[in-house]
């Protein structure tokens, strides 16, 4: 397709992380006490952020994945166990079923939340279900308390919902089941890499404590090792860079509210004459934490031709999510094809995120909707 070259006008990026002295000062700080790991950086960064979610504990991790990894073993899922999840998520959420040997099964999806729905988990449980990760997908509250009546052990990836909250109130991360955020430098609150698991009672933080860390027991010498471990440690100088976002979380968050205020204004033309799907707005008490603008293309249109022709219009974006079910590695290992989750097969093919940031300004949202219905007119 043809396009008018995007001239002098830098791009807009995906995404871009909101850092400041605060983060450098206490960097510095840790860098000059020679406590690079297992010092009191992490630990403090722990306090501050549960304090944020509103729950008793949290245990930093290496990453996301990390954390789920952990949360999943700490739910007792092994072998040859079956454990519920969204199709429609970053494949880690799968993943780290498959660490542990047991099996993914997949159920599908709410067409308005894009959160694994209720009664296709209540449909997929068998005898051999031990656990549930419902994912709070683009930062939207999973329905955790239909899944809870189950009365299964709960792990919920949170990696994209730090802000979120349920319709009763409580914060997503902070119904006692092990939830997990991510601190990649997309997220809505960044350590470069890293992750957090947030927790309701003290004996799953020593598990979780423990196997980050060799397996190591707290009260044992160094070299003893009672259980298997891993290393998924953060090291002190993310969890400074931590300790600083946190600080500034609540801005942050009200500044990616306001930028998807931006983007709902700038982009109801072309719901209302296209047909463009926007991220659902919240509902029945739900509150979402804005992690990315996902949109989905109408039917009829090539999603990989709006991609290409916003790049041709200095605008970054990207197919987001693929669904799971479909990546070469679970259809050939669980013998999963085309047709078993249409929901999430028919979201999955016409989704975009498209550029999404704290400090996006209103001539960045409005250069994406010009260039998104230049393309929707030519695709
Ligand atoms: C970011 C993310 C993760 C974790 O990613 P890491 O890169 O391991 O920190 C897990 N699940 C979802 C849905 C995510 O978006």
């Amino acid at each position: 397709m043809s396009a008018e070259p995007p001239g002098d006008l830098p791009d807009v990026p995906m995404a871009q992380p909101v850092l400041g002295t605060e983060e450098e000062e206490l960097v510095l700080e840790v860098l000059r006490s020679g406590y690079l790991s297992l010092g009191p950086t992490g630990p403090r960064f722990e306090r501050d952020f549960a304090a944020f979610v509103g729950t008793p504990y949290a245990s930093a991790v290496s990453s996301g994945t990390a954390g789920l990894h952990l949360a999943v073993r700490a739910a007792g899922v092994k072998d040859g166990d079956e454990v519920i999840t969204s199709p429609f998520s970053f494949v880690a959420s799968a993943n780290v079923i498959a660490y542990e040997r047991a099996t993914p099964v997949f159920a599908d999806i709410d067409p308005v939340t894009l959160n694994v729905d209720p009664a296709a988990v209540a449909a997929a449980i068998t005898d051999r279900t031990t656990a549930l990760l419902p994912v709070h997908i683009f930062g939207y509250p999973a329905d955790v308390p239909a899944l809870e009546t189950h009365g299964l052990p709960i792990v919920e990836d949170a990696c994209e919902a730090l802000g979120a909250r349920h319709a009763d109130g409580v914060a997503v991360g902070a119904r006692g089941h092990a939830a997990v955020f991510g601190f990649y430098a997309n997220k809505q609150l960044t350590t470069g890499e890293g992750g957090m698991v947030t927790l309701g009672d003290e004996a799953t933080k020593a598990r979780i404590d423990s196997e980050r860390n060799q397996g190591r027991a707290p009260d044992m010498g160094w070299l003893d090792h009672d259980r298997l471990g891993f290393n998924y440690r953060l090291t002190d100088l993310q969890a400074a860079v931590g300790i600083a976002q946190v600080q500034r979380l609540p801005q942050m968050l009200a500044d990616r509210a306001a930028v998807a205020g931006r983007y709902r204004e700038a982009l109801a033309p072309l719901a209302s004459e296209l047909d463009l799907q926007l991220p659902c707005e919240d509902h029945d008490g739900d509150v979402r934490g804005w992690f990315v603008f996902v949109v989905q293309v109408p039917r009829g249109h090539d999603r990989d031709d709006v991609i290409r022709a916003l790049r041709a219009r200095g605008v970054q974006s990207k197919p987001y999510l693929p669904a799971i079910h479909l990546m070469s590695y679970y259809r050939e290992t669980y013998g999963l094809r085309e047709g078993m989750f249409p929901v999430c097969e028919d979201v999955a093919a016409r989704s975009i995120a498209l550029p999404f940031f704290p400090a996006m300004r209103q001539d960045q949202v409005e250069r994406v909707a010009d260039a998104l219905r230049e393309a929707l007119r030519g695709s």
